[in-house]
């Protein structure tokens, strides 16, 4: 994730992103690479449409598409067709047919290069990008938050399911290997019974007018960039359960900067058996976004998880009651888009294998009600506030 009150790329140092995500790859070790292959089905690779081609889609999914074992990069939709989206075209070999505007999504129709459309835009934008990828007949994948609240996620829904298409969430932990061993540890109750969970996801945005600190595009502060992966975390740390309640305070310490969403919110998450998620999430961190305290732990009655580095694009690892979870391939430094590079393939898979994802829509407006009861409770001075689903 690059710092969001970085500059924007300049054409220059966007071409040098490209060809460093190309070279990175080429320097990754093969069995990096291997560890991304399952079955192949078919020979041939479905084809993915980058809808936004900003910090994320650059630096992490399109490296991660060069590792992909079923699916490939073959357009893009930009603001900027004739500059980012040509070099784009150039640098990774796609015609010029294939790129966009964005308010031309829905035309991808006419295009059988195009399988799937991964929306990578601002969170606001998701829900009309999605909507257009429907109505292109496509099948989509859209950044967490899935969207601004739960009325979005629900036309999200209804669009896809409408036309027939896959929607499925960028939920690139779910396919972390260390995070699959807590899902299965949690889905067989190895462990027994959840007691209590903790996690924090923070990082620092220290200048006025990036689009996250803007409610009209991000929808909020962090809890909707980075508290989402706590919320999401402490879901699968508890099988796929939701909280039924939510205590949450919103903190602004810098209010020249924070003029329109939460600096800060602490929040507790209150699930039925009475375990209790304590979350946090800053965007006044000490270091910048993406490198930034992120941590999570699930303690069960007879065990724990404990992830001293959770959310990080690599470095995962994990403490269990049981000694450190071990995963070689995914140790390597050069491990960097790992599960991204998963999540793609996973997509593809079931796309191709007409199965359904295992990051579905609702899972992602799961989530979201969870973050509107949040910001409920915030708004009410930390009322306890039921979570609606
Ligand atoms: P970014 O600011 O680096 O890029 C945003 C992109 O959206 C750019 O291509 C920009 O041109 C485009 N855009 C379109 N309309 C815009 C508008 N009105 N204002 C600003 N930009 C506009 O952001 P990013 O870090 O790439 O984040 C994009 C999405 O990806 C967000 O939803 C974010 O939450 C998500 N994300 C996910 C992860 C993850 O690990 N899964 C990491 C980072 C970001």
């Amino acid at each position: 994730m690059k710092p969001a009150n970085a500059p924007s790329s300049t054409r220059r140092q966007f071409v040098g992103q490209l060809a460093a995500s190309a070279a990175a790859l080429a320097l990754a070790p093969t069995a990096v690479r291997a560890a991304t292959v399952a079955a192949p089905l078919s020979s041939k690779k479905l084809g993915v449409a980058l809808v936004g081609l900003g910090g994320y889609s650059i630096g992490q999914l399109v490296p991660a598409l060069r590792r992909t074992q079923h699916c490939q990069l073959v357009g893009v939709a930009t603001r900027d067709p004739g500059g980012k989206g040509r070099e784009a075209a150039q640098v990774f070999g796609f015609p010029a047919k294939n790129i966009y505007a964005y308010d031309q999504i829905a035309s991808m129709r006419d295009n059988s290069d195009i399988d799937i459309i991964y929306v990578v835009t601002p969170n606001s934008l998701h829900r009309q990008d999605v909507v257009a990828a429907a109505a292109a007949g496509k099948h989509v994948i859209t950044e967490k938050p899935m969207g601004i609240s739960v009325a979005d996620c629900d036309t999200m829904i209804k669009a896809c399911r409408d036309a027939g298409v896959q929607l499925g969430l960028g939920y690139r932990n779910n396919f972390d290997p260390y995070f699959q061993e807590m899902m299965r540890i949690a889905r067989w109750k190895e462990f027994g019974a959840l007691k209590a969970m903790s996690g924090e996801f923070s990082g620092n945005i220290n200048a006025a007018g990036a689009w996250r600190t803007q409610k009209a595009l991000a929808g909020g502060g962090p809890v909707m960039d980075l508290g989402v992966y706590v919320i999401h975390a402490s879901i699968l740390a508890a099988a796929g359960e939701s909280p039924i309640a939510v205590t949450a305070k919103a903190t602004i310490n810098r209010p020249q900067i924070y003029t329109d969403v939460e600096e800060i919110m602490e929040f507790t998450l209150e699930f039925a058996n009475g375990a209790k998620c304590d979350g946090f999430t800053s965007y006044g961190g000490p270091k910048p976004l993406g490198s930034g305290p992120n941590r999570f732990r699930a303690d069960y009655e007879r065990g724990f998880v404990d992830f001293p580095a959770a959310f990080n694009y690599n470095g995962t690892h994990a403490l269990t009651t049981r000694g450190p979870l071990s995963f070689p391939n995914v140790a390597d430094p050069a491990d960097n888009t790992y599960q991204q590079a998963r999540q793609l393939d996973d997509f593809a898979r079931c796309v191709r294998d007409n199965v359904p994802t295992s990051v579905p829509g609702e899972m992602g407006r799961q989530d979201l009600c969870v973050i509107e009861a949040i910001y409920t409770s915030a708004k009410n001075n930390g009322a306890r506030t039921l979570v609606k689903v």
